[in-house]
């Protein structure tokens, strides 16, 4: 039965534009009734310009917490205190949490990554990884990854306004932690392939291959693949993209990005409330494979 909204409920909640298609709302209402925690959990479109405001605002009502999805997550970093490690590198956050007014920024996005892939039954600590992307969900799975023990990352992109970013925070990865992460552009296929064969794990964390151009891939030659490798796609919309057919096909194990954005949301949960999100609850009522 829900807990009934009284004097003592408490508010948490997701600021970005557009929110109204988030699942985030769902998932933690359900979690928080579950567990009988005085919590509600609302969706709140509030652009860029106006995160600064709301935050004063989420400040003076003694908010607990908050995620940001875009465009937010950048200037949030800034309206906080304390940033965990992975947000000061990447300089963004998904999730706030509030301690009586001081606010510690956090990215979920890449422990939501490590937990997907361990729920596969694949170790990447100390294995290496080839990853493609330089955008928000790419830069979280390449901090985490590092900062958790992957030995080595080859990170590919285009030259796009991504790359210098990402020349930035694999500067400071290779400065701070004893992964080795190279930088690379997509014009030496070969590059691409060597990575891949030293690789245990491949990584889509571009848009390439979501809906409604599900025929892209980044990856259209299945030479590229072996069967030692484990192929991860951050997207889920389609549940399966071209490049997971593909893998599949070679005879690659594969999963898509769906229960990183289960986990990513585990992880926020248990920041704000110091309990674990009973997730077989979400899985079975919210994501479904
Ligand atoms: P973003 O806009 O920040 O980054 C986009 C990335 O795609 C960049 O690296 C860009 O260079 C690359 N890219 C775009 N078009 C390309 C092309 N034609 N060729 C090569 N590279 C190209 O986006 P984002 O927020 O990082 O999201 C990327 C994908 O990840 C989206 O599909 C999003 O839905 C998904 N996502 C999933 C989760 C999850 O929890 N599973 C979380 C966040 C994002």
């Amino acid at each position: 039965m829900t807990t009934p909204i009284t004097g003592h409920t408490g508010l948490l909640c997701l600021l970005g534009s557009p929110v109204e298609h988030s699942i985030s709302p769902a998932m933690h209402n359900e979690a928080c009734n579950a567990l009988n925690l005085d919590y509600r959990y609302l969706a709140f479109d509030v652009c860029e310009d106006q995160m600064p405001s709301a935050v004063e605002g989420l400040k003076a009502l003694g908010v607990r917490g908050w995620n940001i999805t875009m465009p937010g997550k950048n200037i949030m970093c800034k309206l906080a205190d304390e940033l965990s490690a992975a947000s000061e590198i990447t300089g963004a956050c998904n999730t706030i949490v509030n301690d009586h007014g001081k606010l510690t920024a956090y990215t979920t996005d890449g422990i939501g990554f490590m937990e997907a892939v361990k729920e596969n039954g694949v170790n990447i600590i100390g294995e290496n990884m080839t990853l493609l992307g330089a955008g928000g969900a790419a830069c979280a799975i390449l901090v985490q990854a590092a900062l958790d023990g992957v030995r080595q990352i080859d990170v590919f992109n285009v030259r796009d306004p991504f790359f210098s970013r990402l020349e930035e925070i694999a500067q400071k990865l290779n400065e701070r932690t004893a992964c080795k992460v190279i930088v690379h552009d997509f014009e030496d296929p070969q590059q691409l392939k060597d990575a891949i064969a030293n690789s245990r794990i491949l990584v889509n964390g571009t848009s390439v291959g979501m809906a409604p151009k599900t025929e892209a891939t980044l990856i259209p030659d299945p030479s590229f693949f072996h069967q030692n490798l484990f192929v991860f796609d951050v997207i889920y919309n389609p549940a399966k993209t071209r490049l997971l057919k593909d893998a599949e096909a070679a005879g690659c194990q594969t999963a898509n990005g769906l229960f990183m954005l289960l986990y990513q949301g585990a992880a926020s949960f248990e920041l704000w409330t110091g309990q674990k999100m009973p997730v077989q609850l979400i899985k079975d009522k919210y994501f479904k494979q």
